[in-house]
């Protein structure tokens, strides 16, 4: 598809090169053509007036104009020849050229319609998983010809736990794909950054070595306060989820200039090197193991904190050293 694609974008380039090309060469043909004309006459007369004293030569008109006819003649072919070249050669150059253009032209849009793709199949796999188990539970119970009351409970227990669980799936893909694809952030608002870090913190387990700092200023920052209280929930969430229960967790805010920076350090199991390129990728988890997706999350939780953090105009880092802790970094600009 994007090799056509790529072809056609060369074609139309060409197209438009030579088009341009073929004009200005015509021009240039006609243009030298009239000026040499031009010059020859000017030329000529020059000389009929050197010869008008002269007695010897009777007919100097018709002897430069043979020549002159000669000259011309002569002029325009090479021109010809000349811009013929010159355009054989911008046909090759620019056809080499057009198709290296389209391909880094096409590149982005084909790397978006790759991730889209693997976005669609993850999604359609995640999907899949728990109606399998639905599918092959009722399947079970239904066939068997002994089953009880009891069975059939089971049976529907199980099903609500895997329908809950799509239906988390459900809603992390919908905010995934608005967060993805909104450009701005919505209904913002100017509110403090400590507040927010405080709401995360209280509803937190307070059994854990879990530590919340703050600088003496207030941090104010303009956003969607939802939006990006839950990438920082999923930040925290994660930091806690990962550290063992006697290992610390601290959240540190700090004003940069005109920067609130939020880090979530942690002293967990920490992220291989291979897995820091990807962890923000949607449905990427390290532990790649789907069966109990509800606790172990859906690797979307980064992606949709990335999205949101980079829609209000920030970013977010991540440093990590296998067993020895991670630590996230939110840059969120200040107002
Ligand atoms: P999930 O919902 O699976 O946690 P995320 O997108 O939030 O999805 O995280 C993606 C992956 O990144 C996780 O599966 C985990 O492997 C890794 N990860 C994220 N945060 C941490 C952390 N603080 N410590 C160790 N690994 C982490």
């Amino acid at each position: 598809m994007f090799k056509s694609a790529k072809i056609k974008l060369t074609a139309w380039y060409l197209l438009i090169i030579m088009t341009v090309s073929l004009v200005f060469s015509s021009v240039v043909y006609v243009g030298v053509g009239a000026i040499t004309l031009k010059a020859l006459t000017s030329q000529s007369i020059r000389i009929e007036n050197e010869f008008k004293e002269c007695v010897i030569i009777q007919q100097p008109k018709r002897f430069i104009n043979k020549y002159d006819v000669q000259t011309l003649s002569e002029i325009q072919e090479r021109t010809l020849n000349t811009l013929v070249w010159i355009n054989f050669a911008i046909l090759l150059i620019s056809g080499a050229l057009g198709y290296f253009l389209a391909g880094e032209t096409l590149k982005p849009i084909e790397e978006m319609v790759q991730k889209q793709k693997r976005f669609v199949s993850d999604a359609a796999h995640e999907l899949k998983t728990p109606l399998t188990a639905i599918k092959t539970d009722f399947e079970v119970t239904l066939r068997d010809k002994n089953s009880k009351t009891d069975d059939f409970k089971n049976s529907l227990t199980s099903a609500l736990e895997e329908v809950n669980s799509l239906s988390v799936l459900t809603e992390k893909l919908l905010k995934q794909s608005k967060y993805t694809y909104e450009e701005k952030p919505t209904n913002t608002e100017i509110f403090s950054v400590k507040e927010l870090l405080s709401e995360i913190y209280d509803k937190h387990d307070a059994n854990r070595i879990f530590i919340l700092s703050f600088p003496d200023e207030d941090v104010k920052a303009k956003g969607n306060r939802l939006e990006i209280k839950e990438a920082l929930n999923n930040l925290i969430e994660n930091a806690l989820k990962y550290t063992p229960r006697d290992k610390k967790v601290e959240i540190k805010l700090e004003k940069l200039g005109r920067e609130a920076l939020i880090k979530v350090m942690d002293e967990g199991r920490g992220i291989s090197k291979e897995a820091l390129s990807r962890i923000f990728e949607p449905f990427y988890r390290e532990d790649d193991s789907r069966t109990d997706s509800i606790k172990n999350g859906y690797g979307l939780g980064l992606t949709i904190a990335k999205d949101v953090i980079e829609k209000h105009g920030g970013k977010i880092t991540v440093k990590s050293e296998i067993g020895l802790g991670t630590t996230f970094t939110v840059n969120l600009p200040t107002v």
